[in-house]
C-alpha cells in the first residue's frame, strides 16, 4: 500500500492526515513546531459559514459542503464543539450589497438589539446570517491530529522539512531536520512555507503571504452573542468569557499596539459592560497563505508523487478539503468537486 507523508500540521494538514488515517492509509505527519497549529491557524478568527465571504475560484464548488462537514467532525471528534451563533455585519461590503445571497437576511435596529442586546447603539441595518458559526481553530487542529494518531497516523514534531528527496527524476519522500522520510506521495500543507518546498517542481504556485492581526480579550461571558463584523473590527466569543478581536490594521509597518488599542477602545464603547471588565490578553500577527485565484489542491507533478493543498479561509474549508483529498489519494479517482482547484504544472 502507498505511504503518505504530510508536511505541516496546521488545520489543513491535520484534516488531511485525519481523513487519510480514517481510510486506513499509512500516513506520517511532519511539523516543524513543537505542537499542532504552530503556524497561522493559531491566530485565526475562525469564522465559519457557507453564505457570506468571497469564494474565489474552486472554493465556490466546496461551499455547499462546509457546514455538513463541520457537523460530521463534531460527531466524530470528542470535545470539538462549534458555536452556532449566527453573524451580524454592517458598514462593509456585504452589508451594502443590494442583493442578498441565500441564507442572508437584512435586519433592522430592533432585530439587531435582540440578537446583540449589549450593543449600545445598534445600527439602522445589518446583514444577519443565522447559519454562521465559529470554532476554536487551535483546539480543532489538536483534536484532528490526536484522532489521526488514534487511527494509526505517525506524528513527528520539531521536524522541519528542508527539501523534497529526489531519487533520480522522482520524488521519493522528504529530507528533514530529523532525517529522511520515504513516501509514495508527499502532501505539502505547509501554509506559507509551501512555495519554498515546491521550488524544484514545474508547478506554478502563486501564493501571497498576507498579514492579519488577532487580539484576545477576557470579557464577561455572553457579552457578545454573535459574530459581529463592523468596518473597524470583528469580534466573537470563542469560549465563555474569551473573545477574539480582529482590528482593522491599515499599515502593518506602523506600530501594531496603536491599532489594537484603538480597536479595543471602540469595542469598549460599542458594548455595555465592555469597559472595566474586559482585559487585553495579547495579540499577534499571523501570515495567511492566499493563493491568487482560489484554493490550489492537487498533484504538483505528472508522476503523482507530490500533492499540494493551500487555500485561504482554510479554517472554513479544511474539513471538506481534507475529506476530498483523502478520497482522491485513497482511491486514485479525482474528486469532481476539486476540478477547479488544480495547480498548473508545466
Ligand atoms: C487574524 C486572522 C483571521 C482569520 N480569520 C479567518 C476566518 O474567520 N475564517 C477562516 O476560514 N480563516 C481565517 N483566517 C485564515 C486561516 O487562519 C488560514 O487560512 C489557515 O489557518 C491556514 O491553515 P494552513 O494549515 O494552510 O496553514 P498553517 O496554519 O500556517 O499551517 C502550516 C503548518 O506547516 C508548518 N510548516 C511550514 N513549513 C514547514 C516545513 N518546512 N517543515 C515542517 N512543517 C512546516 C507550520 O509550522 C504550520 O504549522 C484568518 C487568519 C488570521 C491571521
Amino acid at each position: 500500500m502507498s505511504t503518505v507523508v504530510v508536511v505541516g500540521a496546521g488545520i489543513v494538514g491535520a484534516s488531511v492526515a485525519y481523513h487519510l488515517a480514517c481510510r486506513g492509509v499509512p500516513v506520517t505527519l511532519l511539523e516543524q513546531g513543537a505542537a499542532p497549529a504552530a503556524g497561522v491557524t493559531r491566530d485565526s478568527f475562525a469564522w465559519v459559514g457557507e453564505s457570506g465571504r468571497d469564494w474565489p475560484g474552486g472554493a465556490q464548488d466546496l461551499r455547499e459542503y462546509v457546514l455538513a462537514d463541520y457537523r460530521r467532525l463534531e460527531a466524530e471528534l470528542p470535545g470539538v464543539s462549534i458555536r452556532r451563533t449566527g453573524s451580524l455585519s454592517w458598514g462593509g461590503a456585504p452589508a451594502q450589497a443590494s442583493r442578498l445571497g441565500p441564507g442572508q437576511f437584512r435586519v433592522g435596529r430592533r432585530d439587531i438589539a435582540d440578537l446583540e442586546p449589549n450593543l449600545r447603539s445598534p445600527p439602522d441595518q445589518a446583514i444577519h446570517i443565522p447559519s454562521d458559526t465559529g470554532v476554536d481553530a487551535t483546539a480543532l487542529t489538536h483534536a484532528l491530529v490526536a484522532a489521526a494518531g488514534a487511527h494509526g497516523a505517525t506524528v513527528h514534531y520539531d521536524t522541519a522539512v528542508t527539501s523534497l528527496h529526489m531519487s533520480g527524476e522522482r520524488v521519493a519522500g522528504v529530507l528533514s531536520s530529523t532525517g529522511p522520510h520515504a513516501a509514495t506521495t508527499v502532501v505539502l500543507t505547509a501554509g506559507t512555507g509551501i512555495s519554498k518546498l515546491c521550488e524544484p517542481l514545474p508547478t506554478e504556485l502563486p501564493v501571497a503571504a498576507s498579514p492579519a492581526t488577532l487580539a484576545r480579550i477576557t470579557a464577561p461571558p455572553g457579552l457578545v452573542k454573535t459574530v459581529v463584523a463592523r468596518p473597524d473590527f470583528e469580534v466573537r466569543e470563542v469560549r465563555d468569557g474569551d473573545l477574539l478581536l480582529v482590528p482593522r490594521v491599515e499599515d502593518h509597518a506602523a506600530p501594531l499596539e496603536r491599532a489594537v488599542q484603538a480597536a479595543l477602545r471602540r469595542f469598549r464603547t460599542a458594548f455595555h459592560g465592555g469597559g472595566d471588565r474586559c482585559r487585553l490578553l495579547g495579540y499577534r500577527t499571523g501570515i495567511r497563505p492566499i493563493p491568487a485565484h482560489g484554493p490550489l489542491i492537487g498533484y504538483a507533478t505528472q508522476d503523482r508523487t507530490v500533492y499540494v493543498a493551500v487555500m485561504h479561509s482554510a479554517v472554513t474549508l479544511a474539513p471538506t478539503a481534507g475529506r476530498l483529498i483523502a478520497d482522491e489519494l485513497a482511491t486514485g479517482r479525482p474528486a469532481p468537486e476539486l476540478r477547479r482547484c488544480r495547480p498548473r504544472t508545466n
